[in-house]
């Protein structure tokens, strides 16, 4: 049963919190939070809600409107595992204070929005998305922020990314080598008990946990596997388990990375969503047509393969997002779909012959994304495919890394870069505006910000590759 703000209370004294953490997502996709003491939490904030300033946070209110409202969410209620002092945690959402209206560019808005408006289709009653984000844990990182320097030194990754300057040190024996580290055991695999530990974390806040193991790429790269859960719940999953990957990272003196392809010839972070609708208790994409699916999953496929350049723009939302989107690392580029081939964006997983586990894998979002938007946004794709009767074409069923560039030619591709995409949203956004899920003005601040603050920085700023070439 859903917590009530009374037993909420109830629980912070039984705990002996000293602490209330309010976390809400930014609009680029980083949690903020503030803390009250526990003598401050009471019934109506849960109603009536607390102001804060909302004008430094990127994307947000200008200076002349800047005051916001957090109201938290009772039903996400916690004790964070990693506060000395005993700390509530909640979840909240952003309302405007004169209006007392749901902010428009709040993400997890934006996403419950995307819920309601699937309720409304009467199409189904349940989206489920089942995120496979991966990460690196680096030993050590010295990294200078300075705007004239390009100077990198990553321990677990000699000579990869840093200037040169850098012996490599240390016994390497059982260092995996570049694409090698799926998945041998220890002490190959040296990173077992920090998953570990990461995992039993997750348990304490109440995430499932699936499956723990290294991956492709060299020393440091995981992933950890939960369960599927309905569009917020696993978007509020998500960032908790993001907080947690980090903060164990930090308290081993590590330092844990979701920035898509940190490394330059070894495998990238992805985040594979898998996804699949439920009406009344019944799964609605399971079926007899291809790969045992559903006409409607069909379609489903057919809407997020036809969307997939507007949809980069929020699954690939950074310009290095671009550089795991390459061949020959287990990322796709070619929009297609197919039960076996890896290489296509959308696979269906067949090692399951359950109705209820049939689902539909995207495999091109990345970890950088902003969980709210990008499952609202890959939610709306499918489901405009469903509503125009999107046929996603012949299925792929060759390796496509292996086709001739004749054949490659006709298969519609990924974006190159951060600045395609948003270009491609920027064109096709129609099916994100119904049911005013995303709004004209998001989809606006949302391009404008990602040109202005990232694309255009990264354009004029002279990069390491650019040294070793023209240096
Ligand atoms: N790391 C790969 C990616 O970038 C996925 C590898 C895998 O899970 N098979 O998507
Ligand atoms: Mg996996
Ligand atoms: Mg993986
Ligand atoms: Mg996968």
């Amino acid at each position: 049963a859903a917590l009530i703000a009374k037993d909420v209370i109830a629980l912070a004294r039984e705990a002996k919190v000293t602490m209330i953490d309010l976390k809400f997502m930014d609009f680029v996709g980083i949690w903020q939070h503030f803390s009250i003491p526990v003598s401050e939490l009471s019934e109506e904030i849960f109603e009536e809600g607390l102001g804060f300033d909302g004008s430094s946070i990127r994307g947000w209110a200008a200076i002349h409107a800047s005051d916001m409202l957090v109201i938290p969410d009772v039903t996400t209620a916690v004790l964070d595992p990693f506060m000395k002092h005993p700390t509530l945690s909640l979840i909240c959402n952003i309302f405007d204070p004169i209006t007392k209206e749901a902010y428009s560019r709040d993400p997890r808005n934006i996403a419950m929005k995307a819920e309601r408006y699937l309720q409304g289709t009467g199409i189904a009653d349940t989206a489920y998305f089942g995120p496979e984000p991966e990460f690196f844990i680096f030993d050590e990182i010295r990294y200078d922020h300075g705007p004239n320097h390009a100077f990198y030194k990553l321990d677990s990754v000699e000579g990869q990314w840093n200037t040169g300057r850098d012996e490599p040190g240390g016994n390497l024996g059982y260092k995996p080598r570049y694409k090698e580290g799926y998945f041998p055991v220890a002490p190959t695999d040296s990173q077992q008990d920090i998953r570990t530990e990461m995992c039993l974390v997750m348990e304490q806040v109440g995430i499932r946990v699936e499956r723990q193991h290294h991956e492709v790429a060299t020393a440091g790269q995981a992933e950890i596997d939960i369960r599927f859960n309905s569009l917020v719940k696993s978007a509020d999953q998500l960032q908790w388990f993001k907080y947690i990957v980090k903060n164990v990272s930090h308290r081993h003196g590590k330092t844990a990375t979701f920035m898509p392809k940190p490394l330059v010839g070894d495998n990238g972070s992805g985040m594979h969503t898998h996804m699949s609708l439920w009406k009344q208790g019944k799964p609605l994409f399971a079926g007899d047509g291809y790969a045992g699916m559903s006409e409607l999953a069909l379609w489903y496929i057919g809407g997020i393969l036809k969307h997939g350049p507007a949809l980069a723009a929020f699954c690939n939302p950074t310009t290095n997002s671009y550089k795991r989107l390459v061949p020959g690392f287990e990322a796709p580029i070619n929009l297609a779909y197919s039960a076996r081939n890896r290489s296509a964006a959308v696979r269906i997983p067949m090692y399951s012959p359950s109705p209820k586990s049939k689902r539909m894998e995207f495999r091109s979002p990345d970890p950088a994304a902003n969980g709210y938007l990008a499952f609202a946004a890959m939610l709306m794709a499918g489901l405009d495919g469903i509503e125009n009767r999107i046929d996603p074409g012949e299925a792929l069923d060759k390796d496509i890394y292996g086709l001739s560039p004749e054949e490659l030619r006709d298969i519609p591709k990924m974006p190159g870069s951060l600045d395609e995409a948003l270009e491609a949203l920027r064109r096709d956004h129609e099916f994100l505006l119904k049911g005013d899920v995303f709004t004209e003005d998001v989809i606006r601040i949302w391009i404008d910000s990602k040109m202005d603050k990232e694309v255009t920085p990264s354009r004029m700023r002279p990069s390491p590759m650019e040294f070793a070439l023209y240096f």
